[in-house]
């Protein structure tokens, strides 16, 4: 079979499946089925396929067909200007994350030598490309899930900076180390309750611990704004991912720990996403 065949068979079936996708997915697919860059599919349409190629690409369509996230079939995902190696351990790094990226270089753009923590660090997506784009800075990330510190730990190392980062398998509240200049979190946030009607890849897929923000969806937030206003240095700066949602109520929790509310940042999708907040 040539690769064209392989590749609009996938598509119907995909779209068969309602996956959202149905073209980019089996183009992505077949090039990690083949080994070769995207490009290469598009122009050699007509290039026969191995039958165990087509194995592999046939079983490829198959998990993505009940839901399996392209990320995690390919291990690897594209955040800020960086590749990260992903799995079912951690989270995929999210577009709308990136804007999280984008107000700690802002607000850091004359500064030297600072010393960050990410709390629930996971990939390492957020922290790396920060210290990827900050030659001098330090980070730290906790998190409560060995195996994402594992992933955090070979990304580090692909990056160049694991020379810069020092991580450790904790709690926020049993986490009690030094003073940061900067505090990054992208804490689970998600409502108990609305966690079964998120989509079928992330809910059936992603980690839970890493979804699952209890209750109201605010208990990982508060706990992290709690610790942090502890952790972080007078006049230091605290950057988090929140619900679409949760602005005014993740206000007053700042608020009451003695943050003073910098700036809310929209995703692309208009919807309310960060919080930059300074420790007065
Ligand atoms: N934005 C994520 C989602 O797609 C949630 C991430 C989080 O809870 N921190 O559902």
């Amino acid at each position: 079979m040539n690769i064209q065949t392989a590749v609009q068979k996938a598509q119907l079936f995909l779209k068969k499946k309602n996956i959202k996708t149905p073209v980019l997915d089996s183009q992505i697919l077949m090039s990690e089925a083949i080994k070769k860059e995207k490009e290469f599919i598009i122009f050699n349409f007509d290039k026969e396929i191995s039958n165990k190629s087509l194995e592999y690409f046939n079983k490829l369509i198959h998990q993505r067909a009940r839901g399996e996230p392209v990320a995690y079939l390919v291990k690897k995902k594209y955040f800020w200007k960086y590749q990260f190696s992903v799995n079912k351990d951690v989270l995929i790094p999210r577009p709308d994350t990136e804007i999280l990226i984008e107000e700690v270089l802002k607000l850091t753009k004359n500064k030297d030598n600072l010393n960050l923590l990410d709390v629930g660090v996971g990939s390492g997506c957020i922290l790396i490309s920060i210290l990827k784009d900050k030659k001098n800075f330090y980070g730290t990330g906790i998190d409560i899930s060995k195996k994402s510190l594992d992933t955090c730990k070979i990304n580090s190392k692909n990056l160049g900076v694991i020379n810069r980062l020092k991580l450790y398998k904790s709690d926020i509240d049993n986490f009690h180390f030094r003073k940061y200049d900067l505090i990054i979190s992208n804490p689970p946030y998600i409502e108990k309750s609305k966690l079964k009607y998120l989509e079928k890849d992330v809910i059936g897929f992603e980690p839970k611990h890493a979804l699952d923000g209890g209750i109201e969806g605010l208990s990982e937030i508060s706990k992290v704004i709690n610790r942090s206003s502890e952790l972080i240095k007078k006049n230091g700066f605290l950057i988090l991912e929140i619900g679409f949602d949760q602005k005014w109520k993740v206000k007053k929790i700042l608020e009451n720990k003695g943050f003073y509310i910098k700036k809310v940042v929209k995703d692309l999708s208009n919807n309310d996403r960060c919080i930059v907040s300074k420790k007065i």
